[in-house]
């Protein structure tokens, strides 16, 4: 990352499920707490897949956030010393978070969000394009498709052991389904032409 001399940018890590999103939130703050930067970290009240207050990667590390209903309710919370604002999950946000995060970078808040680029059907997120069209910085993990060892940009959503068609929601909380890492090859939308 070139050095930045003023204070103040948008940057975003996505990519599919598996490929380590909130390893890299987590990273990032952990360099900033180090650095004694006032870090708030917030989510989305919907994903609760681990735990109601807590960033939680896959491989169990966390961090402290604050749960958040909207976009909105993120603006109280901020300070003059708040330093940097992240937020995981953004996929499953409003699109009062587009001009929230404007704001917090022209005020001169680093804003780090992370989120999945595009839902079950492999078809974007709306959010989640807008703001990778808009942060300064982008960063697109990958994971390793589980069928044929490619690099995955997909998530696989299964459903009674048979890939989810087309047309089921785009998010069930606490459905008894499974998700997998997949590339563009081996990804599978029944009902969706290819
Ligand atoms: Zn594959």
């Amino acid at each position: 990352m070139d050095t930045i001399n003023r204070p103040g940018w948008i940057e975003i890590v996505t990519g599919p499920m598996f490929a380590g999103k909130s390893e890299e939130l987590i990273r990032r703050i952990k360099r900033l707490e180090y650095a004694k930067k006032k870090v708030l970290v917030f989510r989305p009240r919907i994903d609760n897949r681990y735990s109601l207050d807590e960033v939680v990667s896959h491989s169990n590390n966390r961090r402290k956030s604050i749960v958040i209903d909207a976009a909105k309710d993120i603006l109280p919370f901020i300070s003059e010393d708040t330093y940097a604002v992240v937020i995981d999950e953004i996929q499953f946000l409003d699109h009062e978070l587009i001009p929230l995060s404007e704001h917090l970078a022209n005020i001169g808040i680093r804003v780090i969000l992370g989120g999945l680029d595009s839902d079950f059907r492999s078809e974007p997120f709306a959010v989640t394009s807008e703001m990778m069209a808009r942060a300064e910085f982008v960063t697109k993990l990958t994971a390793i498709c589980v069928r044929c060892g490619s690099p995955a940009t997909k998530t696989q959503r299964i459903v009674n052991g048979k890939p989810a068609h087309y047309l089921d929601p785009i998010v069930v909380v606490g459905a008894a389904e499974a998700y997998e890492p997949r590339c563009r090859h081996c990804h599978e939308v029944l009902g969706k032409a290819k």
